[in-house]
């Protein structure tokens, strides 16, 4: 299948960090998933750790989330006016999440970064966007400087066919470091529109804000009249039942949703302050569309996978990461592995390393090779982790005792095989 792919798509993939670049090796071709566990074309079964890269956080198949999809298909697949069910989907990201006045909804995370943006700039009439080295906002051109994500393992820093204009209006900063920020503030001031920062960074690595980071920057936004935008694609409605904001409290202006809220369809979002958000068409003089933005069968799909997250999921999801973290650290410790097991509330990866993580200099540190060596063993044993040393972890309801338990069967194995890894 994957020599089939290469012959019709570039590397086979239609999203580089699936192509397994980073760990060498050929991708595995999924036919189905049930569950904590994918099964491949192979007919081989896997207990996921990937979860879609974040989206099924009810595992896969969740019954009530596909009972909800047939219903929704049985009446039709897009139908390009207003609907309902757009509606309800909206109503419930503004009642989880009170920054949230207005929401757009969009198809991708990297609509709603790109657009996030835009309305920035319309907002402000300025044109400089800040961002954090290591931070990944999507496929957007101006956020494409020292990304992570896929971009931290390809060595694409900055890609070709994004020009030069676009990326001198875009600022990168070093990650946690509140004392970048002030001097960009005062290098360019009244020119910056926004600060866009993951709201605790999942695309380096797990590597979370350093207390009171988030805060600071939405203080000095607030200071030179510039917007504070927290892309909560990964972490929203993963991190807690209102995402990361739910955990630290600090309101942005705008924040950017994807992922879970689409329930495994292209459903993403963008939100914030009323007054903001009116700047958007038809209200405002802002574009922006999509021909299956509020799609009736993605917006079924994220309102029916919301709607379980109750403080019980969010519980279980939070007790079975805890768990997990444990056995990995205990793994490499007894193997002698330097390591660092990071965690954001339930998102977390592992660091080889044991000196502190903070940001993308210090992720870049780390002994990958090492995990590269523990990927593999960790596949052949049935478990399928994200396939390169700088991405989250993703666990979900349905990672139950027995999925803990292959996982742990497989550990020792594969932290041994990590430890014999040379460069
Ligand atoms: N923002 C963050 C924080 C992400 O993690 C991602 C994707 O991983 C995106 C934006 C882009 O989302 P999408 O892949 O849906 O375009």
């Amino acid at each position: 299948m994957f020599d089939r792919a290469s012959v019709v798509t570039p590397g086979g993939v239609n999203s580089p960090v699936r192509a397994f670049r980073a760990v060498g090796g050929t991708p595995r071709f999924m036919v189905s998933g049930t569950g904590p566990y994918l099964t491949d074309a192979d007919g081989r079964k896997y207990v996921d750790l990937v979860c879609s890269w974040g989206p099924m956080i009810l595992g896969h198949s969740h019954p009530e989330v596909i009972a909800a999809v047939q219903e929704a298909v049985s009446r039709g697949t897009s139908f390009g006016t207003p609907g309902e069910g757009e509606v309800a989907l909206a109503e419930e990201i503004v009642a989880r999440i009170e920054p949230v006045e207005q929401v757009r909804l969009v198809s991708s995370g990297t609509e709603a970064t790109m657009s996030a943006i835009r309305l920035a700039r319309g907002f402000t009439g300025r044109s400089k966007v800040v961002k954090f080295a290591g931070c990944y906002h999507g496929h957007v051109d101006a956020l494409l400087a020292a990304a992570g994500s896929g971009l931290a393992t390809f060595g694409l820093p900055d890609t070709p066919g994004v020009t030069g204009a676009t990326a001198r209006d875009t600022v990168v900063l070093p990650y946690n470091d509140l004392d970048a920020v002030r001097a960009a503030f005062a290098a360019h001031p009244g020119e910056i529109a926004c600060v866009i920062t993951e709201a605790s960074p999942g695309n380096m690595g797990v590597v979370p804000p350093a207390d009171g980071f988030n805060a600071g920057l939405k203080e000095l936004c607030a200071a030179d009249g510039a917007l504070y935008i927290s892309d909560e694609v990964m972490t929203g409605f993963r991190t807690s039942k209102a995402g990361w904001y739910g955990v630290d409290g600090v309101s942005p202006d705008l924040m950017t949703f994807g992922k879970v809220m689409g329930g495994g369809f292209p459903a993403a979002a963008f939100g914030g302050r009323a007054d903001v958000m009116a700047h958007l068409a038809p209200v405002g003089p802002v574009y922006q569309a999509g021909t299956l933005s509020g799609n009736p069968v993605a917006t079924a799909a994220g309102l029916a996978q919301l709607r379980l997250l109750d403080d019980a999921a969010y519980a279980k999801i939070d007790a079975v990461s805890a768990e997990l973290r444990s056995l990995v650290g205990d793994a490499f410790t007894k193997e002698g592995v330097a390591h660092t097991v990071s965690s954001a509330s339930n998102m977390f990866s592992v660091f080889f390393t044991d000196e502190p993580v903070r940001n993308y200099d210090d992720a870049k540190k780390q002994e990958a090779f090492r995990f590269t060596a523990f990927f593999h063993s960790m596949l052949e044993q049935g478990v399928y982790l994200p396939p390169s040393a700088f991405e989250s972890w993703f666990v979900s309801t349905a990672h139950d005792e027995r999925a803990v338990e292959r996982i742990a069967a497989a550990l020792p194995a594969a932290a041994r095989a990590a430890s014999e890894a040379t460069a």
